[in-house]
């Protein structure tokens, strides 16, 4: 693939944030230890632990929003899947 091919994610990505929907979140803890910023964390949300992302930490570097099992992370203006398909894409 031609360098100019490569999607304009890093573009974008110090602007993005992550985002956790306390709906979705199992609570499994994969994705705490990943992110390199600290910037996960847990909270009572409906009497069950879950975690939260900490909107001032966060780079938006998306490598939690991949590792979810529960798809509950979001960067904010990108899907789950646009955000795998990047990565995929920025991997080749
Ligand atoms: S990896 Fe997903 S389901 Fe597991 S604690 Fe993190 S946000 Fe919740
Ligand atoms: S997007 Fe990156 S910096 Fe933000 S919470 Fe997830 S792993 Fe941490």
């Amino acid at each position: 693939m031609a360098v100019t091919e490569i999607p304009k994610i890093t573009d974008n990505v110090e602007a993005l944030v992550a985002e956790i929907d306390p709906d979705k979140c199992s609570g499994c803890g994969v994705c705490l230890p990943l992110c390199s910023y600290s910037a996960i964390g847990w909270f009572e949300y409906k009497g069950k632990k879950r975690a939260h992302i900490d909107p001032a930490l966060c780079k938006g570097c998306g490598v939690c929003v991949a590792a979810c099992p529960s798809r509950a992370i979001n960067l904010e203006g990108f899907t789950t899947e646009e955000i795998e398909s990047q990565i995929e894409n920025l991997t080749f």
